[in-house]
């Protein structure tokens, strides 16, 4: 439970894809030992993370690729929002839109497929999921949370990144424009913009040591983010601490930005 009331999630379910690893696991720990059940939307094997989530007293639900969790395909959405409700008890509260790809390829060689793919996963996938998760909400009657996971490439350019950054960059634009029209609806569409986290993602980086050393001299806070670092932002915007919060993208960099 809580501390706080305004912070509990008990009761409610929050549907987060790609959370088998990285960020999308931390936040979905994050929410259940806030108290939400949770519904993972997954092209991998989630491994540890039902009985991780079992052992804070929730339940946790995989949607797997056989009901077309490969959030690169389009059309699908409305069906899975539909199997999330339906494994759980028939309503869902909160989407995490956390699946995300980055390609890495100088712009002058930037295949059309690393541009396709990138867009369809990070951009593509997270206004079919949010506008079947809105029409669910709004079936439902009781609003709803939204919460999509942006990045620093939703504020600056990047390097050798040009999709990521295009999709990111979407993200955030895309977060207000659905804010606007939805909040009068009762759903709160909001992002979190992780800085460097230590995850799959960012291996890359870490591995050249030339990289690492400019990223880290670069962040205030003087190291990488751990997943769980996003733990307090996930549970603020999914709950109702956050019901006057809408269009936001909430940093947590360490910093980055402030420099
Ligand atoms: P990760 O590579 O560890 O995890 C990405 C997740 O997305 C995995 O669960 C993967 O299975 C899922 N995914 C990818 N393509 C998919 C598809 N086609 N269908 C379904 N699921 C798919 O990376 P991460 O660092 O945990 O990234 C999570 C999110 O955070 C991404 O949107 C990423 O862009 C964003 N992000 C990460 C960082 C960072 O520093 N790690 C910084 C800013 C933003």
């Amino acid at each position: 439970m809580s501390t706080l009331p305004l912070f509990d999630l008990a009761g409610r379910t929050a549907v987060v894809t790609g959370c088998n690893t990285g960020l999308g696991r931390a936040m979905a720990l994050g929410l259940a030992q806030a108290g939400a059940d949770i519904v993972g939307i997954n092209r991998s094997d989630p491994g540890d993370l039902a009985a991780a989530v079992a052992a804070l007293g929730r339940r946790y639900v995989d949607l797997n690729a056989d009901l077309g969790a490969d959030l690169s395909d389009r059309g699908g959405a409305t069906d899975l929002m539909a199997a999330a409700a339906a494994a759980v008890d028939g309503r869902i509260d909160v989407l995490v839109n956390n699946a995300g790809i980055i390609r890495r390829q100088a712009a002058i060689d930037f295949s059309e497929a690393d541009w396709d793919e990138v867009m369809a996963v990070n951009l593509g996938a997270v206004f079919r999921l949010s506008q079947a998760a809105a029409q669910r909400f709004v079936t439902q009657g009781s609003g709803g949370r939204i919460v999509n996971v942006a990045s620093m490439l939703s504020f600056q350019g990047g390097v050798r990144v040009p999709s990521y950054t295009a999709s990111k960059s979407g993200v955030l634009g895309l977060t207000r424009a659905l804010a606007n029209e939805w909040a009068p609806l009762g759903i709160n569409v909001n992002a979190i913009a992780p800085g460097y986290m230590s995850t799959n993602n960012t291996a890359a980086l870490r591995e050249d040591a030339q990289r690492n050393e400019a990223i880290l001299a670069r962040i205030p806070a003087g190291r990488w983010g751990d997943p769980q670092d996003l733990t307090g932002a996930i549970v603020f915007l999914a709950s109702d601490a956050a019901r006057y919060v809408h269009g936001h993208t909430l940093a947590v960099d360490g910093g980055w930005l402030a420099r």
